[in-house]
């Protein structure tokens, strides 16, 4: 969670107020009993606003012994024993201490790795001294967005790994067509070759496209009630093409009143992406089921072919962006790995899920499972 200048302000403002309290009841060097039990009585006060922080926080004192800390702060294996457990926070205290005035401290982007399993933990940390030699420590957990952009990081890596070779491959081909001027027979082959690679590329840039406009969509603004048989007819219909070239059949089923909170077009494209692998991985002259039934509140959109089948290693890794089980077989079919990917994403942005039935030999079963819309909220409409 980040929070804004204006939150930590207040926060800091708040503490330093407590600590010149602090000075003022007297938790001097001179710890009389009195002193200690207002002091104390100080810190109590403080354990309150701590508590209320969504970040960690820790209140030392000058010999580096934690008086206070928030649950969290142990949660994220902040203390141990009476101290810090990490040499870097230690030393972002006695900074902090070293500095005479309270001020505003600038967070510290740190990564902590755990003793025990070796997790690293990446926080923004921040130090403020209280006076007297007291030092607040604000601990703010950020390893989620840090692996998010991680990924975001992998996957750019991912897409000029992919773009490189189609990429490639046109500017070979535009070579080698320029050689071979003089025999048209190799002009044609490598301008079909060529061909071939570009929609390669289009279909890339395309999928890739889809994918992160699926990611920027909120789930608060999918606020349209869609039919499911409507979203299946439009998907059948565009794999009509396709499955007509390998005589392959759709048996269709439909449920009544099946509607979903969503949005029409991103639906539709789910469910034609696995009806079309669905086809592209079936042999010809077999059939492909798309059936749409509700359970328990749930809708489910089931896609089911007699293809080859996907064994339970790859089950676990072909919703991951650019998997392909055999990518030989993929560039054939021109496949970008990104198909499944997409659906469980379109699937997760309806607040549903997208699960797999498959055993090699024996085809497979996609299933989108959604939330049905209630019924007052859908006949309101
Ligand atoms: P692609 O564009 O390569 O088809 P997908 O993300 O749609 O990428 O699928 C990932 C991989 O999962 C494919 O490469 C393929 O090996 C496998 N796969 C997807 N659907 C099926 C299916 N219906 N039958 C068999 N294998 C499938």
């Amino acid at each position: 969670m980040n929070y804004g200048a204006e939150f930590w302000g207040a926060v800091i403002t708040a503490f330093v107020v407590g600590a010149a309290s602090v000075a003022m009841v007297g938790w001097t060097t001179i710890r009389t009993k009195e002193v200690q039990k207002k002091s104390q009585v100080v810190l109590d006060g403080i354990t309150g606003p701590l508590n209320a922080l969504a970040s960690a926080g820790l209140v030392l004192d000058i010999e580096d012994k934690i008086v206070r800390a928030t649950k969290s702060a142990f949660a994220l294996g902040l203390v141990r024993d009476e101290e810090l457990a990490h040499p870097k926070l230690t030393a972002l205290v006695a900074k902090a201490r070293s500095v005479k005035k309270p001020t505003k401290a600038r967070g510290r982007d740190l990564a902590l790795v755990s003793e025990l399993g070796k997790t690293t933990l990446f926080v923004n940390a921040r130090a403020i001294h209280l006076g007297e030699g007291y030092v607040l420590l604000l601990v703010e957990d950020r390893t989620e967005s840090h692996n998010l952009e991680e990924t975001r990081r992998d996957f750019v890596a991912n897409i000029s790994h992919e773009l490189k070779t189609p990429i490639g491959a046109i500017s070979l081909l535009a070579e080698a067509i320029q050689m071979a001027l003089d025999d048209p027979a190799q002009v044609e082959k490598f301008a079909k070759n060529l061909e071939t690679e570009s929609q390669r590329l289009a279909h890339l840039v395309q999928d890739i496209i889809q994918l992160s406009h699926v990611q920027a969509k909120e789930v608060a603004g999918l606020t349209k009630i869609v039919d499911l048989n409507e979203v299946v007819a439009e998907a059948v219909d565009r794999n009509q093409v396709l499955a007509g070239n390998k005589s392959i059949e759709f048996e269709v089923r439909l449920a009544d009143r099946a509607k979903v909170f969503g949005d029409d077009e991103l639906l539709k494209a789910a469910v034609k992406n696995l009806i079309e692998n669905a086809v592209i991985y079936s042999d010809e002259k077999t059939a492909v089921s798309i059936t749409v039934r509700k359970r328990k509140g749930i809708a489910e959109i089931a896609v089911s072919d007699k293809g080859p089948g996907i064994s339970v290693e790859d089950q676990e890794r072909i919703f991951e962006r650019f998997y392909r089980v055999d990518p030989s077989r993929s560039r054939l079919t021109g496949g970008t790995g990104l198909g499944l990917s997409i659906v469980k994403h379109i699937a997760q942005k309806h607040l549903g899920e997208v699960q797999i039935k498959s055993k090699l030999g024996h085809g497979s079963t996609f299933t989108i499972r959604l939330p049905l819309a209630a019924k007052s909220i859908e006949t309101s409409k």
